[in-house]
């Protein structure tokens, strides 16, 4: 029996359509990948930019699902009936966002607005992943949903948090003035296979570093905090929401926090590697602790995470051990601290610390 049962209803003699934006990106390809082996049939729209079509390797041949390679800011969806729709499009990692601060504040924007106009021209079910980083630097601890956040407007972080939190807001008016069906999931940090090693995010950076025995770099003085949910569990959880009628806000994530530091060990450790740690400054307005508090996730959707961080982190650390040749690639890329010219990691990031 599939993990995911359907509670969506199914229309007579046909699967259930779903529209997954961003459905090639790391958890883009997990929730198509869960729709199908239930039975639903999913239309992917992934402009590929932070994504890769090898993620859905195994569902290319499927006869429900189709991928359509087009940016959703822009795309037109052909008239078939859709079912539910999921805003997942955007670039999610802090190098990326940076690299593309335009495209990201318009695919949170014009494209969310786009997605919901599809499924409210539908009467189909709406949900969007938005973030964690609604909450900014928070001031309230741990964050439940009635916490409105402390975000700078204009830091470099915040072409992606004002482009979600405009994406709940449109969601918000949306189901307000027109009754669209909207749900909105606030994901906190997930991991797992998938990601792209040289993303920049703490989990794959560690991970390639420790794996390729190279220095790990911690920014900051590795006292920041994050809570670290795997990639099944909130699967479950972006599935129950999709299933629902809520509308949320509603967190999603592995409220177990812990320090970056303890993550570095943690990740040297399980991958019985010979790192040593480096440390480089602090990037602008990062968030020095984060963790969801996940009461309307139990109560609402009856969901909590099962998997934790040991065995998360295993089976993340075994999957990037069978891809040698990117983890080299992007340990070397991320050693001083920088990924590269183009990225602007080397223009947020300084020198190590003395
Ligand atoms: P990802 O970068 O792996 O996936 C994003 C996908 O969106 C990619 O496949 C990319 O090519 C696609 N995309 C971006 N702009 C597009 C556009 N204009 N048109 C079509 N496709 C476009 O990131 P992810 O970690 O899988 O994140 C997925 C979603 O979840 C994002 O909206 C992100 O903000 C949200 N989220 C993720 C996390 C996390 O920890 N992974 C945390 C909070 C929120
Ligand atoms: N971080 C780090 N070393 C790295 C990458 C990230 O110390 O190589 C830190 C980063 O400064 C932040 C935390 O790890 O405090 C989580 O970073 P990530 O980019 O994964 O996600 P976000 O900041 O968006 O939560």
């Amino acid at each position: 029996m599939s993990r995911f049962p359907r509670t969506l209803p199914r229309r007579r003699g046909t699967a259930v359509h779903v529209v997954v934006s961003g459905g090639a990106g790391f958890l883009g390809s997990h929730l198509c990948e869960a729709l199908i082996a239930r039975g639903d049939s999913v239309t992917c729209v992934d402009n590929l930019s932070t994504g890769r079509l090898e993620n859905l390797t195994a569902l290319l041949d499927h006869p429900d699902f189709t991928i359509v390679e087009e940016d959703v800011t822009t795309w037109v969806a052909p008239s078939r009936h859709v079912d539910a729709v999921a805003h997942l499009a955007s670039a999610a990692s802090p190098p990326d966002y940076h690299r593309m601060p335009l495209e990201t504040l318009l695919v949170g924007s014009r494209g969310t607005e786009r997605m919901l106009e599809l499924a409210d021209s539908h009467g189909a079910r709406f949900i969007v992943a938005s973030t964690s980083e609604v909450y900014g630097d928070p001031h309230v601890h741990p964050q439940r949903e009635d916490y409105w956040g402390h975000v700078n407007p204009v830091g470099p972080r915040s072409v992606y948090d004002e482009a979600k939190r405009y994406a709940e807001a449109v969601s918000m008016a949306y189901s307000r003035t027109r009754g669209t069906n909207v749900g909105i999931v606030r994901i906190f940090n997930t991991y797992g296979p998938r990601m792209r090693a040289n993303d920049g995010r703490v989990v794959t950076s560690f991970i390639a570093q420790a794996l390729n025995d190279d220095a790990i770099t911690i920014y900051g003085d590795g006292s920041q905090t994050r809570s670290f949910c795997y990639v099944d569990d909130l699967i479950r959880g972006l599935v129950a929401m999709l299933d629902s009628r809520e509308t949320g806000p509603i967190n999603i994530g592995n409220p177990a926090e812990r320090t970056v530091s303890s993550l570095a060990e943690l990740v040297i450790a399980l991958s019985g590697s010979s790192s040593e740690i480096e440390y480089f400054p602090l990037p602008q307005d990062d968030p020095t602790r984060r963790r969801p508090n996940i009461e309307l996730a139990f109560r609402h959707l009856s969901w909590t995470p099962r998997v934790n961080i040991l065995e998360g982190l295993k089976r993340t650390i075994d999957w990037f051990a069978s891809r040698p040749g990117e983890v080299h690639e992007a340990s070397s890329a991320l050693q001083g601290g920088q990924m590269g010219d183009e990225s602007s990691v080397d223009r947020h990031f300084a020198k190590p610390a003395a």
